[in-house]
């Protein structure tokens, strides 16, 4: 798969001709690939995008909000029905399969790492067409958050502390020392609650990211995002302390599938963080989740070329079977 996307362009950081390799939250042994430093995420999409932008048998429908999914009158899934953002027009697209893809549910806290387009709407759409939904009490909190001076939530990746960064309480004293073997990284859900116990011990609501120790050309290279927004919040990242706090960063439950990403509904896929493939247990482990999406994708790709030559055209429930195509056909 990292093979597949470096020959689709995208551009891993690389250490003495091999790919550099990381450790994060719960990991025995360094092998995180990344890309920018901390950009991993955006320069996979880039690649991925600029893909398929280039194959002209995709279409792509921008500002584009699928408000429903449709379903035929066995409950199998036919299509979607979509408003345009700009100009508030309502589409029905009828389709054989439909692969949701839409994300988390992150807005649904006061605090949280994610961006405003993770309200979970897919997985209330997908749960109103009668799919299972499961596991959504499985929601893992991110330890270090950072609030710029915007008031935004700023996530500062696990990799930081995986160069060696400490947490510390208002003390200064070092408190997941003893808590976890890997301290400082043991998994999330770990830190997250001794986070929180120590801040309710406190009575405050934020400990401190110590990063002071680590070689300012280490951090230079390797996160530079974070460097620059923290000195936008006038945060010096290589002198001073860093104040975080815990924040709702991923869905481990959603839409239940299988292992090819089908749903219950017949002919509705999902994929990504909208899905439930049951891959992550009950606690999924740091930069799993770019990896889960890439690989299912492509299983779901595969399972939708192998069915679709059996597949039939659907219409969507109170239509009649002869009814003209509507507009987004
Ligand atoms: C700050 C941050 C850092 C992270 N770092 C890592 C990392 O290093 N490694 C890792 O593995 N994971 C990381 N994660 C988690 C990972 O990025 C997400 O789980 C992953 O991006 C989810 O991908 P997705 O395609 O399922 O959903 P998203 O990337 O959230 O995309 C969902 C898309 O669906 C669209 N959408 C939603 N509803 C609708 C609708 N009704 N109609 C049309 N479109 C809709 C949204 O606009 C969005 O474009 C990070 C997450 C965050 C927030």
């Amino acid at each position: 798969m990292i093979r597949e996307l470096m020959e689709m362009g995208t551009t891993f950081d690389m250490k003495q001709g091999k790919l550099s390799l990381a450790t994060e939250g719960g990991h025995s042994r360094a092998r995180v690939v990344h890309a920018g430093g901390d950009a991993t995420g955006a320069e996979v999409e880039r690649s991925l995008v600029r893909s398929v932008r280039k194959n002209q048998r995709v279409t792509v429908h921008e500002r584009t909000l699928v408000v429903d999914i449709l379903t035929d009158r066995d409950g199998s899934c036919c299509g979607v029905a979509t408003m345009d953002t700009s100009t508030g027009e309502l589409r029905i697209y009828l389709a054989k399969v439909v692969v949701l893809a839409t994300g988390g549910v992150g807005q649904m806290y006061q605090f949280t790492s994610n961006p405003s387009v993770c309200t979970g709407d897919g997985i209330a759409m997908a749960y109103r067409a009668g799919a299972i939904i499961s596991d959504m009490e499985f929601v893992q909190f991110h330890p270090t958050v950072f609030q710029t001076k915007r008031g935004e939530s700023f996530l500062i990746t696990e990799a930081v502390r995986g160069e060696g960064a400490f947490l510390r309480d208002k003390k200064g004293d070092r408190f997941m020392l003893g808590k976890h073997p890997l301290a400082e990284l043991g998994p999330r859900d770990v830190v997250v609650r001794e986070i929180v116990e120590v801040m309710e011990r406190d009575g405050t609501d934020h400990i401190y990211l110590d990063a002071r120790h680590i070689a300012r050309n280490v951090l230079e290279e390797r996160f530079p995002t974070i460097v620059a927004t923290l000195q936008e919040s006038g945060v010096d990242f290589f002198t001073e302390l860093i104040q975080v706090s815990p924040a709702a960063h991923y869905l481990i439950g959603g839409v239940k599938t299988n292992l090819d990403g089908e749903t219950s509904v017949s002919g509705l896929y999902a994929c990504g963080e909208t899905a439930c493939t049951g891959v992550h247990g009950a606690n999924r482990l740091a930069s799993n989740s770019l990896l889960e999406g890439l690989v299912f994708a492509r299983r779901i790709a595969q399972s939708i070329k192998d069915s679709l030559s059996r597949l039939k055209p659907k219409m969507p429930q109170g239509s009649s079977e002869g009814s003209s195509p509507s507009p987004g056909d």
